[in-house]
């Protein structure tokens, strides 16, 4: 039986762990930390659960599809619902709740500038059509050849990816907060609107019509799930086991060092931060240079704050956006300028708004999240200060005081994300999804240089987020068959 090593458990990890094992391979999951999930752990303490990552569980056909490809269904698994609100955007003067309906969204848009609801309608239509290009084909592809990108959609829309999604939303719409709302999406992918191609707009598809998903229990709901299904068809797990070198012979994949010991593999898949898992091989038998990376546009890195209070709050939804500052300040200080940010945009999730389990009874669950420049000097007291800068905002426009209810706080930045992933600068969603990172321009999902040995996840194709991931695990086991079919193929 074919033996396969798999680095790290986050979602490309798993995912790739299923359709492997469901082939029929042998596969353990080396994971350095003590919980499963990747960026998708939880961290539990006196009756709270926070889901340390991700909280917005978009395009939920991704998640049916993978599922599906092993005869089974999300609902099998977790209870999955559709918010409505799907978000509330706060701006200086005006609060706004996204209606999950799109009749709703429309008289929401021609209250603010009149024309703009069938304006919205003609971009959804294009957002659709690029979605569905996309879904269908395009983002499961393996990235190994820019023919990939050549369908009779991408054809006809080429201008699409020489157009980007600033100036094509900022054509079509007018009043700021439209503007900020429909910007919103694309920054899931890494970049700033006008370094996005506006292909990207599926993402307003993903937002607007396909709704925003919460799974009760919260989005570790979904590693466990995974976990589950892999462990049904054979997949082994193995927590704290941090892999210290990917051994080779003769430039093939031999094996691994486990916590100082070494073990036989046929192949290695790496879901561990790309250039990480390099820095385990030898100087020349890397793909890419410290320069290459230094010149990647990184997605940002994060400040997190882990929130329990001993009340609930008012005035605030499952998901909050604050948009209450200048965007292009804040953009300026991640990507431009790379500093600590004055008056940062935030996100505040409060996931016991829709789910009694996440706190204990009349408690609220709060979860700050304040994008950064990844490679920032991390202390604590820029995350303090940074954080009373927001605290107060949020106080303001809740119009209540919530500090003083807070009975647990943690905070997380680019140190823990460099020390708890070995991310690159402490990024926390990987490489940017621009047009020179795109496809067959991001880090390769198969290694030119040592035999034997693969990458999946964020830094590879197709690119940062939960969906993406899951799909980049199906590419990469894709591969990985191809290649173990060819071997057995040629020892008949
Ligand atoms: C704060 C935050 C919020 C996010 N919000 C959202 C969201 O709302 N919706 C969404 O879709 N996406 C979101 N994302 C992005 C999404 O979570 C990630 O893109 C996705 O989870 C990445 O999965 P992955 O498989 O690429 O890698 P990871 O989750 O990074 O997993 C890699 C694993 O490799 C392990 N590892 C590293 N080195 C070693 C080693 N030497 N030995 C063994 N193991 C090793 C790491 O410990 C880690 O567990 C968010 C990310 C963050 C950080």
């Amino acid at each position: 039986m074919n033996k396969v090593a798999i680095i790290g458990s986050g979602f490309s990890s798993l995912s790739a762990a299923c359709y492997l094992a469901s082939q029929g391979v042998s596969v353990d999951v080396f994971e350095k930390n003590d919980e499963l999930g990747g960026r998708a752990r939880i961290y539990k303490k006196d009756g709270f659960t926070f889901d340390m990552g991700p909280s917005w569980y978009w395009m939920p056909d991704v998640f049916d599809r993978f599922f599906g490809d092993f005869d089974t269904k999300t609902s099998d698994y977790y209870d999955l619902i559709r918010l409505n609100p799907s978000y509330q955007v706060v701006f200086d003067d005006d609060r706004l709740n996204m209606p999950a309906s799109f009749s709703e969204l429309h008289d929401l848009f021609e209250s603010y500038e009149s024309g703009s609801g069938a304006k919205l309608y003609k971009f959804i239509k294009q957002a659709e059509y690029n979605y569905k290009a996309s879904m269908e084909e395009l983002v499961y592809k393996p990235g190994q050849s820019v023919m990939e990108l050549i369908t009779p959609e991408t054809v006809t829309n080429i201008n699409q990816f020489f157009t980007n999604i600033r100036s094509n939303i900022r054509k079509l719409f007018k009043h700021p907060k439209l503007i900020s709302i429909l910007e919103f999406p694309v920054l899931f992918l890494g970049a700033k609107p006008e370094n996005t191609p506006s292909f990207y707009s599926f993402m307003n598809y993903a937002d607007l019509m396909l709704g925003t998903w919460y799974p009760m229990g919260g989005m570790h709901q979904i590693v466990k799930a995974m976990v589950s299904l892999g462990e049904s068809h054979g997949v082994r797990y193995h927590t704290g086991s941090n892999i210290e070198k990917i051994v080779t012979s003769q430039s093939e994949v031999t094996g691994l060092v486990i916590n100082g010991q070494r073990q036989s593999f046929d192949m290695v898949l790496s879901g561990a931060d790309y250039r990480h898992t390099e820095q385990l091989l030898d100087l020349n038998q890397r793909m890419y240079s410290e320069n290459y990376w230094s010149s990647r546009t990184f997605a940002p890195s994060a400040l997190i704050y882990y929130l329990g209070f001993n009340k609930r709050i008012e005035g605030v939804q499952h998901h909050n956006l604050f948009f209450d500052e200048d965007f292009d300040e804040h953009a300026k200080e991640i990507y431009d300028d790379a500093k600590w940010p004055d008056k940062p945009l935030f996100y505040a999730c409060f996931p016991s708004v829709t789910d009694d389990s996440v706190s204990p009874e009349n408690c609220e669950n709060g979860f700050l999240l304040i994008p950064l420049a990844p490679g920032l000097e991390d202390s604590e007291d820029m995350r303090e200060k940074c954080f009373n800068g927001v605290m107060d905002r949020l106080e303001k426009h809740i119009g209540q005081s919530v500090r003083d209810s807070i009975i647990l706080k943690r905070s997380y930045c680019v140190n823990d994300f460099k020390n708890d992933y070995n991310s690159y600068k402490g990024n926390a969603y990987g490489m940017a999804n621009t047009l020179k990172q795109t496809a067959f321009l991001r880090p390769r999902i198969q290694s030119k240089k040592v035999k034997n040995l693969f990458f999946t996840g964020q830094l590879t194709v197709p690119g940062p987020g939960v969906p993406p991931a899951l799909i980049s695990g199906k590419i990469s086991a894709q591969l990985i068959m191809k290649e173990l079919n060819k071997r057995a193929y040629e020892t008949v």
